[in-house]
């Protein structure tokens, strides 16, 4: 920490020469760490002369970066996404970079696009200060700068472009100490963006990367990426091997495998088009947020941001279901569900499982003070979330840290007073998730609930669970009210479950005719309890 203080206190650059007699007996020299980087790499001059690079390969991605998984236990299997294809192509003279890659879920879930691979993966674009994506048919839009300061990130995730960008003029190298090994420095590129990079203290090639950024579920996260099996590829050195850890759980984020490093050969011309140059960046959406009554003091709170949210009126307070999606979007569920009911505080949420579209909003409940309502298994996780801290973009845990106030649910909850009566119940029969919770509100028969059903989806591998869990609990159910999705009389739901049963067979006898062996094939009824799709 002392070399820190001494660097960055005379505002020291990379090649600034009075900066060497500050630098402690033992520790590197900021210039020293970025040359002997640039030596191994194939040198200073050869990698200022690198025009463009191509990183062609496959590889795997955690599933919601770990928060999509079976269970909130840390030794649940991870759900990985599967890269088949992945293509990343770098213009060094003029800052551009063009990431393409096709994606499917190792696992079974409801889009078949998600589940076979998108025939059109989309294409995503950094032009400078220009983020911008490429969809099918060719149209061209622009990103948010969110995106921006991902892509620049993602740009500087090779160790050719890290090490350039360090070598620019404008580049600072503070922080440089040895760790075992390994030698790092703190690089703050002339864009703003700053890295740790670690280098073999042997063969001075770069051993890994690391940078912070923001997540709606975990708030600060810390990437590091580990680069390994070194080949020279005209003159430089680049990785065959790319494997990125996050400071949660010690997730796997996404692994890479190499099939190609192409140096200075031909690329697509990848200048952002003008009118997209021109265009002002996507704003993020202001969300608009509706109540609609659904039963007696129930409401659905939906609009254009992101799932719902249910609001229940208890006689001296209110009760929210699930708080997903985003920070901001419940923030603003949070807002509609006060003034729906106004004079009675919103005091809980019940969440219905843990994954994390379903609690992209969780830190905006937590610092608002309620207590969270879920499965015991749950309780974990979410102390791990309540305590990682938020510094980076707007946090509301970070900004409002709050102890967090848990209500356990095991197989049954009851929530009620003299006006109101909400039954919360763990799912069964379920594969998607072991540790969920449904409610049941009994005055207006209604089931309300998180990834039984959803109109919009094209396939269903769970068969009899919506069912099994009705009749398990013996519920009189009238209507579905959903996260995802729109309120439908149950019988819509049970029918249109048996054809979204019937699209998931096709898609294995379809798969199985060609010789492919699909995860989930042939669809199952996970743990069956109950007596099938009859249902009142
Ligand atoms: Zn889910």
């Amino acid at each position: 920490m002392a070399s820190r203080a001494a660097w960055s206190a005379f505002g020291i650059g990379v090649v600034a020469v009075t900066s060497l007699t500050f630098a402690a007996a033992q520790s590197p020299r900021p210039a020293g760490v970025i040359a002997r980087a640039a030596a191994a790499l194939g040198g200073d001059a050869r990698l200022r002369a690198v025009k463009t690079i191509t990183v062609a390969g496959y590889g795997e991605a955690a599933y919601m970066n770990g928060g999509g998984n079976i269970s909130a236990s840390p030794d649940a299997p991870q759900k990985w996404i599967s890269i088949p294809d992945y293509e990343k192509t770098i213009d060094l003279e003029h800052g551009r970079m063009r990431v393409r890659q096709r994606n499917h879920q190792n696992f079974v879930f409801a889009g078949l696009a998600g589940y076979l691979g998108a025939p059109n993966p989309a294409v995503a674009l950094l032009d400078g200060a220009v983020a911008y994506n490429l969809a099918a048919n060719g149209r061209a839009v622009r990103a948010g700068d969110q995106a921006v300061r991902a892509r620049r990130f993602d740009m500087l995730n090779n160790p050719v472009v890290l090490v350039r960008a360090a070598l620019d003029a404008a580049a600072r190298v503070t922080n440089v100490r040895t760790e075992r090994t390994l030698q790092l420095g703190d690089i703050t590129v002339a864009t703003g963006e700053t890295l740790t990079l670690a280098i073999d203290g042997a063969s001075g090639l770069p051993s890994w990367v690391r940078w912070m950024a923001h997540d709606e579920n975990l708030g600060d996260v810390t990437f590091r990426t580990s680069f390994t099996g070194y080949l020279p590829v005209k003159g430089v050195m680049l990785p065959m091997g790319y494997n990125t850890v996050i400071d949660f759980r010690g997730v796997v984020q996404n692994k890479l495998y190499v099939d190609k490093n192409a140096v200075d050969e031909p690329i697509d011309d990848l200048a952002a088009p003008t009118d997209v140059r021109a265009a002002a960046p996507a704003p993020a959406a202001s969300p608009s947020v509706e109540a609609t009554r659904v039963g007696q003091g129930v409401w659905l709170l939906h609009g254009n941001g992101g799932a719902n949210s249910i609001l229940f009126e208890f006689a001296d307070h209110l009760t929210m279901f699930e708080a997903p999606s985003s920070q901001g979007w419940t923030k603003a569920v949070i807002d509609r569900a006060r003034t729906t009911v106004p004079g009675k505080p919103l005091t809980e949420l019940a969440v219905s499982h843990h994954h994390f579209d379903h609690t992209g909003g969780i830190r905006q409940a937590m610092a608002e003070g309620l207590t969270i309502i879920a499965h015991k298994g749950t309780e974990g996780l979410f102390r791990e979330i309540a305590s990682r801290p938020g510094t980076i973009a707007p946090d509301a845990l970070g900004a409002t840290p709050k102890p967090l106030k848990f209500k356990a649910v095991d197989d049954h909850l009851r929530l009620g007073d003299a006006t109101m009566q909400v039954d919360l119940y763990h799912v069964v029969s379920n594969s998607h998730m072991a540790e969920g919770l449904f409610a049941y509100v009994p005055k207006d028969r209604l089931l309300v609930e998180g990834d039984f059903f959803d109109v919009g989806w094209e396939l269903y591998w769970w068969q009899k669970t919506y069912a099994d869990n009705i009749a398990y609990r013996k519920l009189d159910v009238a209507s579905d009210v959903p996260v995802h999705g729109r309120v439908v009389p149950i019988a819509q739901a049970m029918q249109d479950i048996e054809r979204m049963t019937k699209a998931a067979e096709a898609v294995c006898t379809r798969t199985q005719a060609a010789g492919v062996f699909m995860p989930g094939c042939p669809v199952k009824t996970p743990a069956p309890v109950g007596d099938g799709f009859s249902v009142r």
